[in-house]
């Protein structure tokens, strides 16, 4: 019997590769990877690599997740080799814990790689630091969509005293979501920022208010990251990524 490695590919710049993650692909007889995965870090694999797209299209699994635990289990009986790449962690939203505790029920020897997480990177690369000294002393990473696609059930009273928040899968929600935010106490004038396709050349930013964003007058497109806080208002200060990706084209 083979081995599975559930990976972190972290959130889409190739070079956040892991130096493990990155071993374990030239080396994997075969890849079951995630929609968010870029597709420069597939190149890597070796000749012959099987390559096996069990993504998300428009919310819904093209696979579900029993599938691709079938698949998990039917590939560490031929390979010795699996790789399971998802994006940023694969135990930040990434349903990494469940697959784990389905190989552990079937006997299946696995290791589980980190990846940097797109909750903290991307807005890095936008330049906002989820902490700041005298401006954030703590940060929460929710998701903005319940499971079957629903809206999450939060505690918003409690959210609305953590500095910065940090909406993952909140797109589609962002009204709701900001009108939650005032609604449990945070200022409507709070800054936040969207930060769209982060740590890659097509990184975009939106940054706005709350109460904007409750008001419906952002618009953006997954996946973004939706980032709540006074941090955001750093990043005049901070930004950096979009000058040094100009240096590179020039
Ligand atoms: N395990 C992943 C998160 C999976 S949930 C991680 O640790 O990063 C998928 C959500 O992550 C997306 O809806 C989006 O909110 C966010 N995301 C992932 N990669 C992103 C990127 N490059 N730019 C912006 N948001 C990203």
């Amino acid at each position: 019997m083979g081995k599975v490695y559930i990976v972190g590919a972290g959130p889409g710049d190739p070079e956040l590769l892991t130096l493990k993650a990155f071993r374990l692909i030239k080396e994997a007889d075969v890849i079951l990877y995630d929609r968010l995965i870029n597709s420069e870090i597939l190149f890597h694999a070796k000749p012959g690599c099987e390559l096996v797209y069990v993504g998300k299209e428009d919310g819904k699994h093209i696979l579900e997740q029993d599938k691709i635990n079938f698949l998990l289990y039917e590939f560490a009986q031929k390979y010795e080799t699996v790789v399971r790449l998802k994006g940023g962690d694969p135990f930040v939203f990434g349903r990494g814990g469940e697959e784990a505790i389905f190989l552990k029920e079937k006997g299946i020897p696995f290791e589980v790689v980190p990846g940097i997480t797109s909750a903290i990177s991307v807005p890095l690369y936008a330049g906002v630091p989820v902490t700041h000294r005298g401006v954030a002393s703590s940060f929460a990473i929710v998701t903005g969509h319940g499971s079957k696609g629903q809206f999450p059930d939060i505690n918003w009273d409690a959210l609305a005293g953590i500095d910065t928040v940090i909406f993952l899968m909140g797109v589609s929600n962002r009204q709701k979501i900001a009108q939650n935010m005032i609604d449990a106490g945070k200022s409507p004038d709070t800054p936040v920022i969207f930060i769209e396709k982060g740590t890659t050349k097509e990184q975009k930013e939106v940054q706005s208010t709350l109460k904007e964003v409750a008001q419906g007058r952002v618009n953006v497109h997954p996946p973004a990251i939706f980032l709540i806080g006074e941090v955001v208002s750093l990043r005049d200060k901070i930004h950096w990524f979009e000058e040094a990706l100009r240096r590179v084209q020039i």
